[in-house]
This record gives C-alpha cells, sequence and structure tokens, in this order.
C-alpha cells in the first residue's frame, strides 16, 4: 500500500466496491464512515481514467456487517443477483478532516488505497439534478490510466462457488 498524500494516516477507512449482478449490472462503492457504510450506485462502475465521469447514485447507508458481502441474493428479494467484491482497501480524505463533513459540504477528495482502485478522486455531488447524484472522477496522478475499462470480477469459477446467502439488510 503506498502511503500517498495522506498526512494522518490513522484516518484512514475502508472502503468497498461490490459488482452487483441485479436486473441491471452496476456497481456499488461503499465508504465507511461515522459507523456505517455510505453508499452509491455506479452504473458504470469506477474508472481509472481521469477523463471518465462516472454517475454515482446515493443510496441508503449500509451496515457495516455488509462490509466484504459476497453471494447470490435470493429471487424475490430486493438486489437479487449476485454479488461480489470487485474492489476493497482503505480511503482517506486529501482534503479537510472530517469525512462526513465533507459529505454534506457535497465535496470528497479522496484517496484510494485498493487493489484496483488506487490514488486520487473526487466524489462530488451534482448541482441542479436532485440530492443523490455524484460523480466519481479519477484525479491525474501515477495511478490514473488513459483508456483504462473495467473487469468483471465474476468470472465462471467464480460463480460457482458462491452460494445463495440473504444479505443483513434491503441490498442496493
Ligand atoms: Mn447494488
Amino acid at each position: 500500500m503506498n502511503p500517498g498524500k495522506i498526512k494522518n494516516r490513522s484516518q484512514l477507512m475502508r472502503f468497498l466496491v461490490q459488482e452487483h449482478h441485479a436486473r441491471q449490472l452496476h456497481y456499488d462503492l461503499r465508504l465507511e464512515m461515522a459507523g456505517v457504510l455510505k453508499s452509491w450506485a455506479l452504473p458504470k462502475g469506477p474508472s481509472l481514467n481521469p477523463a471518465d465521469k462516472r454517475l454515482a447514485v446515493m443510496v441508503d447507508d449500509h451496515p457495516l456487517e455488509y462490509f466484504g458481502f459476497e453471494g447470490i441474493i435470493p429471487a424475490g428479494q430486493y438486489g437479487a443477483g449476485a454479488v461480489v467484491v470487485w474492489d476493497q482497501g482503505e480511503y482517506g480524505l486529501l482534503e479537510g478532516n472530517d469525512p462526513l463533513e465533507a459529505l454534506e459540504g457535497g465535496k470528497m477528495i479522496i484517496e484510494l488505497h485498493g487493489k484496483i482502485l488506487k490514488g486520487g478522486f473526487s466524489l462530488v455531488r451534482m448541482k441542479g439534478r436532485g440530492e443523490n447524484n455524484w460523480l466519481l472522477i479519477k484525479k491525474k496522478d501515477v495511478y490514473s490510466r488513459t483508456g483504462w475499462t473495467i473487469s468483471r470480477a465474476l468470472t465462471k469459477e467464480k460463480e460457482a462457488i458462491l452460494q445463495e446467502r440473504v444479505p443483513p439488510c434491503k441490498a442496493d
């Protein structure tokens, strides 16, 4: 893990991106803060290309117990379909000290220390398009990649061992 530009490493918290094969395939970004997982659904997933502005629709908070959840949500349940971890690691703020305050201000400048997602990102609430629409954009740094495309985490091998599992919450 690269310490990057974050000054206070004691303020690192966990982040998670799940690949969710619901009716529409999407990716769920979750940032741990204030005892919950703040959550966004990304129709196209994150990108390491700074030219990509990825829509991130804020959804309900999820409990910390949902961190790392993988399984097949049974048919008939909310979010039915396979959920696998696409990436996880730690994140910290590159601007400000309080993640909740940054969130409420509609602008989080963060550094991700994942296996796939690394370096700076901005997560910014869109103006005049409804409270819940945000954009996730990679900052230009040593980890940014032009021409980057997302790779699926749910391989045939993975699908074969994935078990049906009821999530501990409504699985947005
Ligand atoms: Mn989802």
